[in-house]
């Protein structure tokens, strides 16, 4: 169980499976580059979270809902929960993200939302059993499913963020294709660096030699 003194934030989860080194550089270093993507997708989250809740039948529709676990040791925000009414008093939330994007090939998008999923849990002592992920450039709603596996990858997820954050030390830049759509590429310079690592490892090997 962590305190409310060592929560960490939930979106480092999805930085951190992304790719170690990006949340380094945004969790540790405080490095942050804005770019035209990344201000579009501020600006889409910050229009989330502005509309008010509202309620379409059985579903009450909140916004910006404030997010925390102990167990996990994260403090955040939901994009958008639907509580879903199951009946008399009762209500099944149903947590959604929003993303500018398209599905990733890795699990850090749904990660994110389990992540949003177990704090819902334990926040409110329900079993939240689904969530969606909204993307803007394919404009399709993903739906996602809490399973066993998925809860597992999150908790090893926190655990590991948590242990990058504490250890302060940034992770050497390794160069795939991820570095392509990473919002961080110029300031971490992969190939740069690795190929400035391999140099210096094949000076060290000859010298030695
Ligand atoms: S450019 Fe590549 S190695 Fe560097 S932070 Fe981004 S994904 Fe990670």
């Amino acid at each position: 169980m962590y305190t409310e003194d060592n929560l960490i934030q939930l979106s480092a989860l999805q930085h951190m499976v992304f790719c170690p080194r990006q949340c380094a550089l945004i969790h540790v270093e405080q490095t942050w580059a804005e770019s035209g993507r990344t201000a579009e997708g501020r600006i889409m989250h910050e229009r989330v979270h502005e509309q008010d809740a509202e309620s379409r039948g059985n579903v009450r529709i909140e916004r910006g809902v404030p997010l925390r676990s102990l167990r996990l040791g994260l403090i955040g925000k939901s994009d958008v929960v639907e509580f879903h009414k199951i009946g008399e008093g009762k209500w099944i939330p149903f947590p959604i993200e929003y993303k500018l994007g398209k599905p990733k090939a890795d699990d850090c998008d749904k990660v994110q939302l389990c992540a949003q999923a177990m704090c819902l849990e334990e926040m409110l002592g329900v079993e939240v059993s689904s969530g969606a992920i909204f993307y803007g450039r394919t404009r399709r709603r993903l739906d996602v499913e809490f399973d066993d596996a998925l809860r597992r990858e999150t908790g090893e997820a926190a655990k590991k963020t948590h242990e990058l954050i504490e250890s302060g030390i940034t992770p050497k830049p390794v160069y795939a294709k991820r570095c392509e759509s990473c919002s961080l590429a110029a300031e971490c310079l992969p190939k740069t660096i690795q190929k400035k690592r391999s140099v210096k490892n094949y000076l060290a090997r000859i010298l030695v030699e």
